[in-house]
């Protein structure tokens, strides 16, 4: 009741005082108000005319309420909001509608999807968020279903399977609806699965048409001419482990045009030598697609990474924008990819504009043909069978961290990492296992490039303001971790941000100066959003730590907090004061229990835990956000094979692998995860 209360009074404390000077900003601003859309709007620049919250007055922005989700996983998703309530998704696709005034939780949704799904999805349980229609809330889950909510009570109005559940898919990204049709993609080349994309009624549920990004076995015929042209430049068999090219994230629609924007993913496996005998660009890899609103009819397609080799996903955020280029106006498309080069894209007919590298340090490609826009391939970035050392990394120099674009100044403010460098080990004896990773590697490299990569210079996270037309940037921040959350930008000449420590910070959008920040109390990979409720304008933003970057945790990478979900609201004025509960372990690790293990075995289990274990307990056992398994038990080692093989943790997100692994395998894991903690707790000392 006092939590309660004291909530109320804070908003109504706040709202008498910003009444008087928010009428006019909201008037203005009028249907703008919401944040109703992935992205803001159509063209998804993440920019808000909102600035009633500007660069004199950011200094007294507080929090106006948090509310705890209780998970401890990476929250991706961006809110939506609408008429004053805030729909958005947290870990394993669980849906939430909040009062955005008061933070009190209106409805939430679980759809229940089954903890084995861990095992189907590379980067963690995560979700970036809903999308509204018509009274509607729409989410793809985890385990593949498109699900329809009534706004106001959560109910489900429809359900529907979206892919063969049998096989490695998952959705991790937003839906998107263009003319009454819900558009979802999924994930899951890592896995080996052949990517595509649906649209859905809006009304009904019913699947209006589908579109494959690759070509499945020619015997079988062409699903579309698009695709048998596609066909032509793949070799081998490689339909047998479904070819990739999953559009797992960014999908845009232009309604002026009616065509449907997507990016593409990376080939099942990532190796071009073992993926398609070595040749081929492998359309529609990695690449921007331009399909038909009403027909998913391919009307143009842009391949970045033609052949990739390098886990090059297209699939980062794409952004429409009018610039003017060469003296000219463009209707463009925008795109900062994971290959580290900044590319601008006609968006009526995909002729290729330009394409800059928005950070230093990429070793894979020279650059990009001004006129092709065909990348030049460094020598050294691909070599058949043998390793190959590369930068960017699989991670790569944006990832789906949304970017924003303030159109007045013409900047792009992108979350970038610099030379981040991969060790690409294909792994000659690779055969396609439903069962497992079908990325192709090796795992148990340790060739001379080891050294090389552990030698290479540390990577580096940065806030870039790039000037798209002028191709250069303008202003960078470097924070001090490699990874760095989603970007805002607002008429209020601000650049909102979160960091994997926690911090929420605001910038000035001109030069990139720190002007405010606040301490969230766990690692941010959410894009804050901005709206206004009674004419008042609000910044909400989720924090929650996990994704690759949370549950690998790979070293090195700067001060990240893992710890509990919250979402946050922000507000001038605002002034209640966070309370962050405890998380983690202090100290160094003890080794539970004494095992004798032979070094093979130990070896043994280091090989499996690379496999199984570490895409979710982290690097050499060192975890973020979940369990780390150098501080178990006695009661956990007890239970292990129960743990591993029999499902025990289920419940809590630990699915069993009893089908890939038996009691010696599971033994050997729990050996090498003791000899780590023997090794951590030795250094300590
Ligand atoms: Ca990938």
């Amino acid at each position: 009741m006092r939590r309660r209360a004291s909530l109320f009074f804070t908003a109504s404390v706040f709202l008498t005082l910003g009444a008087c000077k928010a009428s006019n900003s909201a008037k203005a601003a009028g249907a703008t108000s919401d944040w109703s859309m992935h992205g803001g709007n159509y063209q998804e620049q993440q920019f808000s005319p909102l600035k009633q919250i500007h660069v004199e007055n950011v200094g007294k922005l507080g929090l106006l309420w948090s509310h705890e989700f209780g998970t401890h996983r990476g929250l991706e998703a961006t809110p939506l909001v609408e008429n004053g309530v805030i729909y958005t998704t947290v870990e394993w696709s669980v849906v939430y509608a909040i009062d955005a005034r008061t933070g009190q939780v209106l409805w939430t949704f679980d759809p229940e999807v089954s903890r084995f799904r861990a095992r189907r999805i590379c980067c963690d349980v995560v979700n970036r968020g809903v999308a509204l229609y018509h009274g509607k809330v729409y989410v793809g889950t985890l385990d593949g279903r498109l699900i329809a909510l009534d706004e106001k009570s959560g109910a489900p109005a429809w359900d529907t399977v979206t892919f063969d559940q049998s096989k490695a898919y998952a959705i991790t990204g937003a839906p998107r609806v263009a003319k009454g049709l819900v558009l979802i993609g999924n994930a899951g080349a890592e896995y080996g699965v052949r990517g595509y994309i649906s649209a859905y009624d809006a009304e009904t549920g019913k699947l209006v048409w589908r579109t494959f990004t690759v070509p499945g076995d020619p015997a079988q015929g062409f699903e579309s001419k698009a695709l048998e042209v596609a066909a032509k430049t793949w070799h081998g068999k490689w339909w047998v482990a479904g070819g990739g090219g999953t559009p797992w994230d960014t999908i845009v629609y232009d309604p002026e045009l009616d065509l449907v924007y997507t990016g593409t993913g990376n080939g099942s496996t990532w190796y071009r030598a073992l993926r398609s005998e070595g040749q081929g660009d492998n359309l529609y890899l990695a690449s921007i697609l331009a399909l038909r609103g009403s027909t998913g009819e391919m009307a143009w397609h842009f391949q970045e990474t033609p052949g990739d080799n390098w886990d090059y996903d297209a699939t980062q955020p794409l952004m429409l924008a009018e610039l003017k280029i060469g003296g000219r106006a463009r209707k463009v498309i925008m795109q900062a990819s994971k290959n580290g080069f900044f590319y601008i894209l006609d968006r009526e007919t995909g002729e290729f504009i330009s394409a800059k590298p928005f950070v230093s340090g990429i070793t894979w490609a020279a650059g990009v043909d001004a006129q092709s826009g065909r990348p030049i391939e460094s020598t050294t970035a691909y070599d058949g069978l043998h390793p190959v050392l590369v930068s960017p990394d699989t991670d790569g120099a944006h990832n789906w961290f949304p970017m924003a674009f303030d159109p007045q100044k013409g900047l792009v403010y992108i979350p970038a990492k610099e030379r981040t460098a991969f060790l690409h080990a294909p792994d000659p004896g690779w055969k396609y296992d439903p069962k497992s990773w079908n990325r192709g590697q090796n795992e148990d490299y340790s060739g001379p490039l080891v050294k090389k990569l552990q030698a290479a210079p540390p990577a580096v996270g940065k806030l870039v303001a790039w000037n798209p037309v002028e191709e250069r940037e303008v202003w960078h921040v470097v924070h001090p971790s490699v990874e760095s959350g989603g970007v805002l930008a607002t008429a209020g000449d601000l650049v909102f941000q979160g960091r994997p420590d926690g911090t929420f910070l605001a910038y000035d959008a001109t030069n990139g100066r720190k002007l405010w920040e606040f301490d969230t109390g766990t690692g941010i990979m959410a894009p804050p959003v901005t709206y206004t409720v009674g004419g008042v304008q609000y910044i909400t933003v989720t924090a929650g730590w996990g994704g690759v970057p949370g549950v690998i945790n790979p070293p090195g990478q700067g001060i990240t907090k893992p710890g509990f979900g919250r979402i946050l609201t922000f507000a001038i004025g605002g002034n209640r004061k966070l309370e962050i509960p405890p998380f983690g372990h202090s100290g160094p690790p003890k080794p539970a229990i004494h095992m004798t293990a032979s070094r093979e075995t130990v070896h043994e289990g280091e090989v499996l835990y690379s496999t199984y274990c570490l895409y979710c307990h982290g690097v050499n056992a060192v975890a973020g956000a979940l369990p780390d398994l150098r501080y178990a038990s006695v009661q956990v080692h007890k239970q292990f094979p129960d743990i591993v093989l029999g499902g025990a943790r289920e419940s809590r997100g630990m699915p069993s692998f009893k089908d890939v692994l038996n009691e010696k395998k599971v033994r050997a894991i729990e050996a090498f995860v003791l000899s780590r903690a023997e090794q951590s707790a030795h250094a300590a000392h």
